[in-house]
């Protein structure tokens, strides 16, 4: 069996730090991290996700103030609210759940969340300070998935310098920062997407393989070089049959499992990790702001 890079288990890690480390602060200076949540619509993925982050930020001890729109409101009522946001003291991150209603241009409105409050990493300062500062992590809102995958990877504690590095996806959420983050722990790396020639072959030499692609089990043995280690992002839900259905990832975790060197399982995987990233850009935030 290949080395389970179990999520769960380091998210929790990493929550546990920030929950003493709230407390700290809560001691020091009177106040608690604020992470506001905006969900506009009802779709299915979103209500998990925004229920689960929304948990596990109190579980930690933050704030959360809960926006739930109705899919029919206009981008400049959304924008005003952000504003709204950006303006209130005790709102140290604002995080805008994706996808939005087509009738909203995303870019404008992720765009408008301050850059010290943008919880997910996502605005264009911060997209600029990952790609050339040369400030260390702690000092960075960094997008939380692809942080989230690098922390699963120093948790092997190899050595990560000059090795080859294949990222698949080159989305703005997790492909691009994800290369960003590699690059600057000195590897080696190559990105593919859609349009890539001879992706296979590419992949076959990759070190670490990070999918992040968005197809059920796409990736399957062939495209794995021996003793590699795998970063599966995707989250699909396939039909087992008429009555059930399962998450897989985009990686064919049963038939890569024997060849590859380290794995991370879907579920119970990248995701945790996510999740745990938001609380933790949301802490840096307000230390940020009150100088500590
Ligand atoms: P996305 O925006 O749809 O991007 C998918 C990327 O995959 C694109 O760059 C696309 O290339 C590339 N791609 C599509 N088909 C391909 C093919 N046949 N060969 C090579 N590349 C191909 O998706 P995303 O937001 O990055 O998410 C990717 C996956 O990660 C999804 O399953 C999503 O649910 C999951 N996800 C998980 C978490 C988590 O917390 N675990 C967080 C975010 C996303 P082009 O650019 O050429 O179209």
């Amino acid at each position: 069996m290949p080395h389970l890079l179990d999520g769960k288990k380091v998210a929790q890690k990493l929550k546990d730090q920030l929950k003493i480390e709230i407390e700290n602060i809560k001691i020091k200076f009177d106040r608690v991290p604020g992470l506001a949540v905006v969900q506009v619509g009802n779709v299915a993925a979103s209500s998990v996700y925004v229920k689960a982050k929304t948990k596990a930020a109190k579980d930690v001890g933050i704030n959360v103030f809960d926006h739930h729109l109705e899919e029919t409101i206009n981008q400049s009522d959304l924008i005003n609210l952000i504003n709204q946001l950006n303006n209130n003291k005790d709102v140290d991150g604002i995080l805008v759940q994706l996808p939005l209603p087509n009738t909203i241009n995303e870019e404008v409105v992720l765009n408008s969340i301050l850059p010290e409050k943008d919880a997910d990493g996502f605005h264009p300062l911060n997209v600029g300070k990952l790609s050339i500062s040369q400030m260390n992590d702690e000092n960075l809102m960094i997008p939380c998935t692809p942080y989230g995958c690098l922390l699963l990877l120093r948790e092997l504690n190899i050595d990560l310098v000059g090795k080859n590095a294949v990222v698949i996806g080159r989305s703005n959420i997790v492909g691009k920062p994800m290369a960003q983050l590699l690059l600057k722990e000195s590897c080696t790396v190559t990105t593919v997407h859609s349009k890539t020639e001879n992706i296979e072959s590419i992949c076959r030499n990759a070190d670490i393989l990070v999918a992040a692609i968005g197809k059920p089990e796409f990736v399957n043995k062939d495209w794995i070089k021996k003793g590699s280690i795998i970063i599966d992002v995707g989250i699909n839900r396939i039909k087992v049959n008429e009555a059930k259905s399962k998450l897989v990832g985009d990686v064919m975790f049963e038939e890569v499992k024997d060849k590859c060197h380290a794995i991370t399982p879907v579920p119970g995987g990248v995701g945790p990790m996510t999740i745990a990233c938001l609380l933790r850009n949301t802490t840096i935030a307000l230390k940020k702001k009150l100088e500590i």
